[in-house]
Order: C-alpha cells, then structure tokens, then sequence
C-alpha cells in the first residue's frame, strides 16, 4: 500500500504523523484516559513493551513535560516514566529506556531500582507478540505476555494503582478477566474507537490495586491456575470455578474515545494543497532496530546473489 493510500484508508496513521507520534497507538492510550481518567495523580509509570515508543510520548507530553514546565517543578519531583522493550527505540524526553524481557524476573527489580524502592501509580502494557494469524497461537502467547506483566504489576505497582493491557479477545477472555479480579476489583475490557472493529485486539482497564490479603508474588502462577482449569469453556464464575447459564460471568465491556469522533474503520479524502496535491509526511521515528531488518537484510543479499549473510554479532 503507497503512503498517500494508507494515509486516505488509516485516519489514525495519518494523524499520528501530523500530531508528531511514532505510532498510531497513542491514540488508544489517549481514548483510553479519556474514559478512565488514569493519568490522574500519576508520579511513578511503568511502560511494558514500549517501542517505538508512541506511549511513551503519550506519557511524557501528558505527566513529565507538563510538571517539568510548571513554574513551580523542582527537579526532584518530576513523574518518572520506565519504558522497557526487547527493541531499542530513540530517546524521548523524560522517558528512561531499559531494553529488555518482561517474561524475565528480573525486569522489575530493573524497574524498582529506578524508582529508589518506591512503587507506581502506574503500569502500562502494549505488548504484542509477532501475530502468526493462527488464532489460538496469537491469543495464547499474548496471554503469556499479559501474565509477564502481571509479575510485573505483583512487584512494582503500589496498592490502588491501575494496570492497562492489551489483550487478545477469544476463547479464554472470561479467565483472563477472572484472573486479572483476584488483583483488581474493578476490570472493564475496552475498545478504543482508535483501534479497527476487525481487530480482535482489546485493553483490559483494571483499576484500584488489591492483591488478596497474605499475598506473595511467588504464588502468583499457583493462584491464577485455581481461577479455572477448562481452558475453552466460556462459562465462568470468578469466585467459584466453571457454572452453566445464568451464574456465568458477564465482562463489562466498553467503546471508548469520542464515538462521534474518527472512525478507524472508514476511509476519508486527504487534505489537499493549495495546487491541488497531498503531500504524504515520513513516519514520524522509524523503528531503529527493527525485528525484520535482518529479513530485510537476507533478501537485498540473495536478490545480489549472495549466499550466505555472515552469522549476526549478539547485539544485532
Ligand atoms: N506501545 C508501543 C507504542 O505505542 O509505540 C507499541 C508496542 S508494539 C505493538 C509491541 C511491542 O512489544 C514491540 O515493540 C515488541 O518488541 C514488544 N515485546 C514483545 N514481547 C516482548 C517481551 N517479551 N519483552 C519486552 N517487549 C516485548
């Protein structure tokens, strides 16, 4: 698809690079705080799966650069803002990098040695695995990168703070809510108006922090299998365990963003020059070290009827 062509079918692409956002998920985040409010009294965010970092930028423009513009900052008061990937991504303003693995344990002491011990308000995760288009593979291994962040969140998030997550709609969506209640009294699914109807991608919102009393983040897995065994099975009460009819669990479930608003969906005319053209405007900060650039790499090789590419170094 040419650029001025996805520009006319993708509105929230095209805003995105006129807005000055690396990616057209910002948008979700922002519907997402529309409905939820959850930058409120925000000093301490965590971003999971952050590259190439339009979150990122949602955070710094909404929580570091206002308090740091404040005639009142003091630079020891400003919000800190972790952002973690495998990829790395270009610097953002008030953002810390660390590059690396939430599936790895040792990702939150990362986290917690850069806020001095003190937990966050805040967590965030957009993580998404590369989508093979098998259904149940995709949402599985989303799940696991859910269940990472939830470590996370066991570690790093203060009581009655918020996480926010993408998910995966499908056969396990009801214990995926069942699981994310043991630690979140109140769980909404959403759907921002930002992200395709077509897309099976949703965000669990799951607000006021409260893990079960005695808690410890070491029994977390052997807790989240109790929620229920069955996976497939769509009838579940979260208290109890697997019901039929009408005991099942209901999931609250929203459209957010301005409904009246951009409907991702919808293709719409470009704006013209005064001769007449579009100009279409370059992304915005492409990704700096993409997972595919090596693929890339492969095919201009064996197009010049190169063999063999020599073996990677470690941090390629
Ligand atoms: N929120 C980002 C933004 O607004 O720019 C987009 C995130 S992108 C959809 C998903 C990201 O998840 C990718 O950058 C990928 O590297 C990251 N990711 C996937 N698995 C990960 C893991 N185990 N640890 C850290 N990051 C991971």
């Amino acid at each position: 698809m040419g650029k001025a062509s996805r520009d006319k079918r993708d509105i929230y692409y095209r805003k995105a690079k006129e807005e000055g956002w690396r990616a057209r998920s910002a948008f979700k985040l922002i519907q997402i705080d529309e409905e939820f409010n959850i930058f409120e009294g925000v000093k301490r965010v965590v971003d999971l799966c952050a590259a190439p970092g339009s979150w990122s930028q949602v955070l710094s423009r909404k929580l570091y650069l206002p308090a740091k513009l404040s005639p009142d900052s003091r630079d020891n008061d400003l919000p800190l803002i972790v952002a973690i990937d495998l990829q790395p991504m270009a610097p953002i303003e008030g953002v810390i990098q660390v590059q690396g693995d939430i599936t790895n344990a040792r990702t939150a002491e990362v986290v917690i040695r850069h806020f001095d011990g003190s937990k966050a308000d805040l967590v965030v995760c957009d993580g998404a695995p590369d989508v093979t288009g098998l259904h149940d593979m995709d949402e599985f291994v989303q799940s696991q990168l859910i269940l990472a962040g939830l470590t996370i969140v066991t570690h790093v998030l203060k009581e009655g703070g918020k996480f926010i997550a993408k998910i995966f709609r499908g056969k396990d969506t009801s214990l995926l809510y069942c699981q994310l209640k043991l630690f979140f009294p109140v769980v909404t699914f959403a759907k921002p108006k930002s992200s395709r109807n077509s897309s099976i991608e949703a965000f669990a919102v799951c607000e006021n922090y409260s893990p079960p009393e005695g808690f410890n983040p070491k029994d977390l897995h052997r807790l989240l299998e109790k929620v229920g065994s069955p996976s497939g099975a769509d009838d579940l009460d979260c208290s109890s365990g697997w019901l039929e009819g009408a005991s099942k669990v209901y999931i609250p479930f929203l459209a957010c963003g301005d409904l009246s608003g951009y409907d991702s969906d919808r293709s719409y005319p470009l704006p013209k020059d005064a001769d007449g053209t579009y100009q279409s405007l370059d992304p915005v900060q492409p990704p700096i070290a993409p997972p595919y650039k090596r693929a890339l790499e492969m095919k201009k090789a064996s197009s010049h009827g190169v063999k063999e590419l020599e073996k990677p170094s470690l941090d390629s």
